[in-house]
């Protein structure tokens, strides 16, 4: 089978097209023909080696295909089944042996292309709104790069909440995507101060929660744009990492809260996974959740797909097609 494999960390030019023999499951596993792989954030983070794993690897954490085959104490699915799934490495590929206990079935409403694009990213969105912190009606949220993968599902499911949004995007097409996902306000935070709109836009009351997945470009402002007891939920760093932080700060500035999640964390037992999947999924199946596929690119151009992402010039979801 064709694989995208990294043998050692660095930029896009380290993922390489590669033949591997298909694998076989584990006695827990599932064997997943994939019809289409999601491209995220994190999938720079591995493949930079800023997230680490041992050499070389299958670069990819997401995907939806069809079972061909099951492990020996695999009970609960069989092949042919119409799965998704996200949190596993090994999805740049064209076969993956996966932990039956991270598939989803797909509603058959639902294409391989929607099911591989909701799995990582609509969860994410989903933990931070209901779980991180629990976004009330009525309350403001600011939410960062607001027309990416996680953006514009964010605001989507936040609006449906009821909460009111402000976003940020680079460029006034991204801005108009966030617009028209929901956002109340959007500001183009690469030409207007960030910091001084949301002020100006929250009457200087500031914002209950940031959301933000870009880190290291917005986290100092964010501190400033929170109400007192505020949060600040930090999910990514796009642009960076924060570097290391004075606690102090927390308290001069309205004894705020910061956290750090990650998707692992919120969908560890079957049990949390499947409610995420099933809300996430079925919001898609109802229309109340409309997903945007930014592009499909061959498998062998996962590089590319890489470069684009990093180069903030895509908006939506991003999928690879073995
Ligand atoms: P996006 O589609 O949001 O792409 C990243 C966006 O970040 C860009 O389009 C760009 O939007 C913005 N950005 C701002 N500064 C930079 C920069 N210097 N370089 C690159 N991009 C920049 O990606 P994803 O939806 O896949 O991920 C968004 C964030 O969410 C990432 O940080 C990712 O790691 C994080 N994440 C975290 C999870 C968790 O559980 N903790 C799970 C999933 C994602 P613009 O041009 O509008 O500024």
């Amino acid at each position: 089978m064709k694989a995208i494999q990294v043998a050692q960390t660095g930029g896009p030019e380290v993922l390489t097209v590669v033949d591997l023999p298909v694998p076989a499951p584990k006695v827990n596993e599932a064997i997943v023909k994939i019809e289409a792989a999601g491209v995220n954030f994190i999938d720079v983070y591995f493949r930079e080696g800023r997230y680490p794993s041992p050499l070389p690897f299958i670069n990819g954490q997401e995907a939806a295909g069809t079972v061909t085959e099951v492990g020996s104490e695999v009970t609960n699915l069989k092949a042919g089944d119409r799965v998704a799934y996200t949190s596993a490495l090994g999805s740049y590929a064209e076969y993956a042996a996966v932990p039956a206990v991270r598939l989803v079935k797909i509603p058959d409403a639902l294409s391989f292309e929607q099911a591989a694009a909701a799995m990582l990213q609509g969860m994410t969105a989903h933990y931070l709104l209901y779980s991180t912190y629990k976004l009330q009606k009525g309350e403001t949220a600011l939410v960062h790069a607001a027309a990416g993968g996680v953006g514009l599902l964010l605001v989507q499911m936040a609006k449906k909440i009821g909460a009111s949004v402000i976003a940020t995007a680079g460029t006034e097409e991204k801005a108009q995507l966030a617009r028209d996902a929901g956002a109340d306000q959007c500001i183009i935070y690469t030409q207007a101060d960030f910091e001084t709109e949301t002020r100006r836009l929250t009457n200087d009351e500031g914002v209950h929660v940031v959301y933000d997945g870009v880190g290291k470009a917005t986290f100092d402002k964010d501190l400033n744009v929170l109400r007192p007891r505020g949060y600040l939920v930090l999910f990514g760093g796009a642009s960076g990492a924060v570097p290391p932080f004075d606690l102090i700060k927390l308290s001069q500035k309205g004894s705020l809260f910061i956290t750090r999640p990650t998707l692992g964390h919120y969908t560890a037992t079957r049990e949390e996974l499947e409610w995420r999947a099933g809300e996430v999924l079925q919001m898609i199946v109802d229309g109340d959740l409309k997903l945007r596929i930014h592009h499909v690119y061959p498998l062998a151009d996962a590089a590319q797909a890489h470069r684009d992402l990093e180069g903030r010039k895509t908006t939506g979801k991003l999928l690879l097609k073995p």
